[in-house]
């Protein structure tokens, strides 16, 4: 019976070392390809949680290709591709997608950018990845890399995922996030240190400076359209881009305080959330911050 025991325990310690030797071949062997990258990437943020209207995935490239280097950022322009060939990345991951209102033609002999860009990565092999609407809905993404810098707690997202978009999605998957700061504090006094976090220039803030802040919501991007919602789950406080006047005048006559960090002010954190992510895997992401197309004169 002894006897018999200690075989099985042999059989399954050796089975349990096959089972871990195969996963950890399987990763070392999963970084090699382009290919590798897209399916570490679509089990953090699953394409498939993309907007029916986003364009997201493998936009330009061969996933069969060798992985050299990557190089992330918000969005496509000519000096970051200039920056991937300068570094020897032949991956470019980007938020934004680059193709968007259904590009019909590559004419490469316009001054047409969209056209000259992908010509120039052809030319020089770089392949080009977009998480868009997947990544805003991803859970340990953006939002919580953010909120969890500016120490706040209790977090979720502002909305879950519905139930039957939810199958196969990882736990935590939705739009938005809210929480709660350690200890209240004054509206005006929140300033300096969603500046600092943000890493922006300056603030816009709509409401009661004097107010006192406990919930927070935030939604990255152009995320007014999630105010109401904040406001019914608590929030004394909610941060977007893009804020129009008429919604921040809706926002603040309904009670609640508004932050605009500006669309770039958030999304440009994005490249720093992909070096986070695929340093779980020991791969290097080179960051290309790029530029925010407003300038503040004050
Ligand atoms: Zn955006």
């Amino acid at each position: 019976m002894r006897r018999n025991a200690l075989t099985l325990r042999t059989v399954i310690t050796l089975l349990c070392r096959a089972i871990v030797a195969t996963i950890s071949l399987r990763y070392y062997e999963a970084m090699e390809f382009i290919s590798d990258v897209v399916s570490f990437l679509s089990q953090k943020a699953p394409f498939s949680m993309a907007e029916k209207w986003d364009n997201v995935g493998l936009l330009v490239g061969d996933k069969n290709n060798e992985l050299k280097k990557i190089l992330a950022g918000i969005e496509l322009s000519g000096p970051m591709i200039e920056e991937a060939v300068k570094v020897g990345a032949n991956l470019i991951i980007t938020h934004h997608p680059v193709f968007f209102k259904g590009t019909k033609r590559l004419n490469f002999s316009t001054q047409e950018e969209e056209s000259n860009w992908v010509r120039r990565m052809i030319k020089e092999d770089i392949s080009l990845l977009t998480l868009h609407t997947n990544f805003d809905r991803a859970p340990s993404s953006l939002h919580t890399h953010l909120f969890s810098q500016l120490e706040i707690q209790n977090c979720r997202p502002l909305e879950t995922l519905r139930e039957r978009d939810a199958q196969n999605f990882p736990e935590g998957a939705g739009y938005g996030i809210q929480g709660e700061l350690k200890t209240e504090v004054k509206a005006v006094e929140l300033m300096p240190k969603l500046k600092e976090t943000f890493d922006i220039p300056g603030i816009r803030f709509s409401g009661d400076l004097s107010a006192k802040i406990k919930r927070v919501g935030f939604v990255s991007g152009a995320g007014m359209f999630m105010w109401q919602k904040a406001l019914r789950e608590g929030a004394d406080l909610f941060i977007s881009g893009d804020v129009k006047h008429h919604e921040a005048v809706d926002a603040v006559n309904a009670g609640l305080n508004v932050v605009d960090v500006g669309h770039f002010g958030a999304e440009k954190h994005f490249a720093t959330v992909m070096q986070k992510w695929l340093s779980e895997e020991e791969i290097e992401v080179n960051l290309f911050m790029g530029n925010d197309p407003f300038q503040f004169f004050i």
